[in-house]
């Protein structure tokens, strides 16, 4: 039976860490880092996400600045808040709540936001850095799947990793991770073809696909370490991974739950981002945590 790796009880850990970073900050040096989250419009989802990144930074003590904006909001708009929060010396990193309306182009919006103030890690200039193995901010959910694997002891050096989707914010994020870590890398997507005769032959399983437990036990190789980014919403309201958690966990060595997994450690990341960025402001080290 594998042992199940506790996202919840890591990221507690890494945001209690951080609070006591901030508080350091704040007594020391006379302030303390800044999130701006932007919103647009009224997706109960986006909302609840919003929501958790606000509260999770007032209990580590980060000053969280929350902009509401209606639907209908011009792109020109939305560009001239980024402008303004960019040149704010009191706002360290900026996240703009993905997805956006259709009329307001989100790679416009992305590139609009300072790559200094880029906590999510979405700028094409951070996506530049990370593959070229410099990463200045790394997209939260994949640099929290590193972290779990990191504090759970688990080398990647030579191992082979199987990435199940190609996605901008999880998939080619966490294969460039996982190169810099020195895995063998493979990613997997749509069109691949005997996907389950792939993952089989993966020491490690990142799976980020969003389809409710399609990876099933027999895929998993005996002793393969399995980490569920999947979050699915099933029709009685219940929370999945992309893992059929059960049969999965018979042979795994590691296994992330999803819910439990690597979902608490995405807000962990953002939080640690932004401290990250504005001790990199103020000239600190850059090492939090
Ligand atoms: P996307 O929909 O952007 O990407 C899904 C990927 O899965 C695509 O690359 C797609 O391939 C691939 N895929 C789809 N169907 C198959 C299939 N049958 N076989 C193989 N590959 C397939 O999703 P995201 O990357 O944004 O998210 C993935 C999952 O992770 C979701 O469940 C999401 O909710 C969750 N998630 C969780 C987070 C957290 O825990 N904090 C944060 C972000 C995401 P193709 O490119 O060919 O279409």
């Amino acid at each position: 039976m594998a042992h199940i790796i506790d996202g919840k009880r890591i990221a507690a850990e890494i945001r209690e860490t951080l609070r006591q970073d901030v508080q350091w900050l704040r007594e020391q040096h006379g302030w303390v880092p800044g999130l701006a989250v932007v919103i647009v419009g009224n997706d109960p989802a986006s909302k609840v996400y919003v929501r958790m990144k606000r509260q999770a930074c007032e209990a580590a003590g980060i000053a969280s600045f929350h902009y509401e904006l209606p639907g209908d909001i011009q792109e020109r708009d939305l560009l001239n808040l980024i402008h303004r929060l960019n040149a704010d010396p009191g706002v360290h990193g900026i996240l703009t709540q993905l997805p956006l309306p259709s009329h307001i182009s989100e790679r416009a919006i992305l590139e609009a936001i300072s790559p200094f103030k880029d906590v999510d890690g979405f700028h094409p200039y951070n996506v530049g850095m990370l593959s070229i193995g410099e990463p200045l901010f790394a997209p939260c959910t994949p640099f929290g799947v590193m972290e779990l694997l990191r504090v759970e002891g688990i080398d990647l050096k030579s191992k082979h990793v199987v990435v199940v989707g190609r996605s901008n914010i999880v998939g080619k994020p966490m294969a460039m991770l996982m190169l810099a870590a020195h895995a063998t890398v493979t990613v997997c997507h749509s069109r691949s073809q005997d996907l389950p005769g792939l993952v089989r032959s993966a020491d490690v399983v990142v799976a980020a696909v969003g389809r409710p437990r399609m990876i099933q036990g027999d895929w998993i190789k005996e002793g393969a370490v399995v980490v569920d980014v999947g979050t699915n919403r099933l029709s009685d309201g219940s929370l999945c991974g992309d893992v059929d958690f059960v049969t999965a966990a018979e042979r795994a060595s590691y296994i992330t739950p999803s819910p439990g997994g690597v979902g608490p450690m995405t807000i962990a990341m953002l939080l640690k981002n932004t401290v990250k960025s504005a001790r990199r402001e103020y000239g600190l080290s850059l090492q939090v945590g």
